[in-house]
This record gives structure tokens, C-alpha cells and sequence, in this order.
């Protein structure tokens, strides 16, 4: 990849941090104020707390996005950007066209997710055994 074009992706991630830092705080006061409310009511409640639920996703999931695009923006002052940070080959362009913060190649971030899904499957075996006992 040319140095034009890591430049404007770095400019790319830049503005991308920005607009989730924006979002995320956003986020934090709209989940303020439904703390401040308080209600007798059960309706309410139950939907006060799947209104807070829903924030804390969105919130969860814009801190996970801002973490790889503050990684990607390091990898590329590093002058890295473009290289797997597992197995060390290059990654896909079209893939960074997608995903311009992607850190790992496909095959590697697949294999990835396996291993946290099988480790969560794991997890929720012990806890099911735990509700069994
Ligand atoms: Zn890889």
C-alpha cells in the first residue's frame, strides 16, 4: 500500500474516532438521564430498563470499535499498517477498503472468533452445570 494511501486512511480512522467518541458520550448522557428517572410503575420500569440495556450495547459496541480503530491508527504510526498482527502477512486491500481498521488478516480473525466463541461455550457449560447442581 502507498504512503498516499495510508495517510488518508489514518485521516479516515481519525475522523472515525472522533464520531464515536461523539456517539459514545452521547450515549452516556442519554443513559444518565433514564438513571435520573424514577417510577413507580412497573411498565415503566421494564421498559426503562430495556431502554438502558439497549444503550449499554450500543455503548459496549462503540468502545469496542473505537479500541481497534485507536490500535489501527498505533499500527500505522508504527508503519505496519497493512500487515497481519498475528501471522505477520499482508492483508487483503479490499478487506481494508471494508474494514480500513482491520489489524488481523481473514483468515487469522477467523480464527480468532472461533476461539473466543468456543471459549464462551465453555464458559456457559460451567454455568449451566453450576444451575444444574
Ligand atoms: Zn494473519
Amino acid at each position: 500500500m502507498n504512503a498516499k494511501k495510508i495517510k488518508d486512511m489514518r485521516e479516515r480512522l481519525s475522523g472515525e474516532v472522533e464520531k464515536l467518541i461523539k456517539s459514545i458520550n452521547r450515549g452516556r448522557l442519554a443513559a444518565e438521564e433514564i438513571k435520573l428517572e424514577n417510577t413507580e410503575d412497573e411498565g415503566d420500569r421494564a421498559s426503562i430498563s430495556h431502554d438502558r440495556d439497549l444503550l449499554y450495547n450500543i455503548h459496549e459496541g462503540g468502545f469496542a470499535r473505537l479500541r481497534s480503530i485507536q490500535e489501527a491508527i498505533r499500527i500505522i504510526d508504527r508503519g505496519h499498517y497493512g500487515e497481519c498482527t498475528r501471522c505477520r502477512t499482508d492483508i487483503d486491500e479490499k478487506r481494508l477498503d471494508a474494514v480500513p481498521w482491520a489489524t488481523m488478516c481473514i483468515r487469522c480473525q477467523e480464527e480468532m472468533e472461533m476461539e473466543q466463541t468456543s471459549s464462551r461455550m465453555v464458559l456457559a457449560g460451567q454455568e449451566s452445570d453450576e444451575i444444574s447442581l
